[in-house]
């Protein structure tokens, strides 16, 4: 192998502790088997603090909303409950498990398309509404009239915003209302008076660029003017989830590796990939096509700082930064973080079964040998690497959806020798395969660099899966069990000496309660 191409994770304090305790997460993964997945709820408290401080820069008030489908976790909602946060519940079962974690129905907002029951229990319990369509908004003051219930809060969730003068592209969604739409919408809205109160209106765009969620951010505030013109007295602006999460420990890691998959697609260097997977890559007669379909696993300003970021761009047409557009008409922030506000909560924990040379030909797949003979370029000035292993999980790709959601990331080698018990080999490439009878199931589809090789019995740790890599997919395919969960946490007080590497504390996730043996005290 020429130099590893690391992708190393991101691991802060607390994470990088959590890896380091190798007995402590040995004990747990031999009593509770493999795969494993771990969370760490003070740490989402923590992550929280940081989106309120971005607020507080700003003078801005308003909800912070988990986005409860990065994780069903009740260790992570419960510890979530003892703070001030809210949370964004897109299912029946979401409510309901939201409400038996201790938020009450204040401090919970429904979410995307609904069916009658969640709409339902939303209205009885007296649940923010999220409206995603006309036809919602009749079906929630029906249900209103019917039953005589209190008037129910209600957001509008609009799409297909699109600003004079302002050349850029607003992706499509299947979700809300287009904004071209408003007006009708605001005469549904006026004829349910009685049923709804409108308190705000937003969005919620899948994508990572700042710039279209500027004209979103600033279609809102407009749409909002709009809407008090015609009477109504809305304050909030919702601006849904996706700030991001940053993976990788270094971002030229990042950088390097890209481009050597770039060049592999070209031909230009050996394969790194199981079977040539090319992550949406392809050469036709020497030129690049496609793009890269991944998760940009190195993101410098995620999570708060996103935002952060994004208050501060200019309204597209008004020019003003804005979070002066919020301030100047004293509007409300609500704000819907899933992945970024996970960020470092959680771990996918995996017991290696097998480890074993890969067969000749995967090998020519490998490094690109045989290239020449199937009218492939050969790669003068770059050798071919040892063979990669092949090390089969005793986990399957569903239990690890890092690959599924385009995030590429080492795992953690936690060995069960102590270190110096066994002889240090150096640097390996191995291809991660999972536990199923299925030749696609591949944990990842790249070769995985390791500072060392793997043994049986050892443990991969993937970090940083509590957003939609831990549990989102998981099922139990051929009878292979779907991972139990726990939650961890340290006794020592936030300013205690050493604290990082205090003893770690664990319990079933669904046992954890934040008050119970202390756990936790005040909020965030
Ligand atoms: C998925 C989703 C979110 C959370 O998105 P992240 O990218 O995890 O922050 C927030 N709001 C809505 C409506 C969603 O569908």
């Amino acid at each position: 192998m020429d130099v590893p191409l690391y992708l190393e994770p991101r691991l802060e304090s607390r994470l990088a502790s959590l890896l380091r305790a190798r007995t402590f997460l040995h004990t747990l993964t031999g009593g509770l088997g493999s795969p494993l997945n771990v969370v760490l709820p003070d740490r989402m408290a923590e992550n929280l603090a940081a989106f309120r401080a971005v607020y507080r820069r700003h003078h801005l008030s308003g909800g912070i909303f988990f986005a409860h489908k990065a994780n069903r976790s009740s260790a992570l909602v419960r510890r979530l409950a003892a703070t001030e946060a809210a949370v964004d519940v897109a299912s029946l079962g979401e409510l309901q498990h939201a409400l038996g974690c201790g938020f009450v129905p204040d401090r919970i907002m429904a979410t995307g398309p609904k069916n009658p029951e969640f709409l339902w229990l939303a209205a009885r319990s007296g649940t923010t509404v999220n409206i995603d369509s006309p036809v919602e908004l009749d079906e929630l003051a029906a249900l209103v009239r019917d039953y005589t219930l209190p008037r129910i809060r209600v957001l509008l969730r609009l799409s297909g915003f699109c600003t004079p003068g302002v050349r850029l592209l607003i992706r499509q969604s299947r979700f809300g209302t287009a904004e071209a739409e408003l007006d009708g919408l605001l005469k549904s809205v006026e004829r349910h008076r009685d049923a709804v109160e409108l308190t705000g209106v937003g969005y919620h765009l899948d994508t990572t660029s700042p710039a279209e969620k500027a004209v979103a951010l600033e279609g809102c505030v407009k749409a909002l003017d709009t809407c008090r013109a015609r009477g109504f007295a809305p304050r909030a602006v919702d601006i849904g989830g996706g700030f991001g999460t940053d993976y990788l420990a270094d971002g030229a890691q990042w950088q390097r590796y890209t481009t050597e998959l770039t060049n592999a697609a070209l031909g230009t260097r050996p394969p790194m990939t199981w079977r040539r997977h090319s992550y949406g890559l392809r050469n036709e007669n020497g030129t690049l096509r496609g793009a890269l379909a991944l998760y940009p696993a190195h993101r410098p300003t995620a999570g708060a700082q996103y935002l952060d970021a994004l208050l501060s761009l200019p309204a597209p047409s008004m020019g003003r930064p804005l979070a002066t557009l919020l301030l100047e008409n004293l509007y409300e922030l609500h704000t819907e973080p899933g992945r970024a506000l996970v960020d470092q909560c959680g771990v996918t924990l995996a017991r290696v079964l097998e480890v074993r040379r890969t067969e000749p030909t995967d090998r020519a797949e490998a490094t690109g040998r045989t290239g020449a003979a199937d009218g492939e370029p050969a790669f003068p000035g770059s050798r071919a690497g040892p063979v990669p292993l092949l090390v089969r999980l005793d986990a399957n790709a569903d239990d690890i959806g890092l690959e599924e959601h385009g995030v590429l990331v080492d795992p953690v080698l936690v060995p069960r020798a102590a270190p110096g018990d066994a002889p240090d080999a150096g640097p390996v490439a191995c291809y991660l395969a999972g536990n199923l009878c299925l030749e696609a199931d591949m944990i990842t589809r790249r070769a995985v660099h390791l500072p060392g090789a793997p043994r049986p019995g050892d443990l991969l740790a993937f970090a940083n899966t509590a957003g939609y890599c831990m549990d989102f997919s998981a099922d139990e395919a051929q009878q292979q069990p779907v991972a139990r969960k726990v939650a961890v946490w340290q006794d020592a007080p936030a300013d205690a000496p050493g604290r990082e590497d205090a003893p770690w504390q664990w319990c079933l996730d669904e046992q954890y309660w934040p008050h119970v043996n202390r756990r936790t005290k005040g909020s965030a």
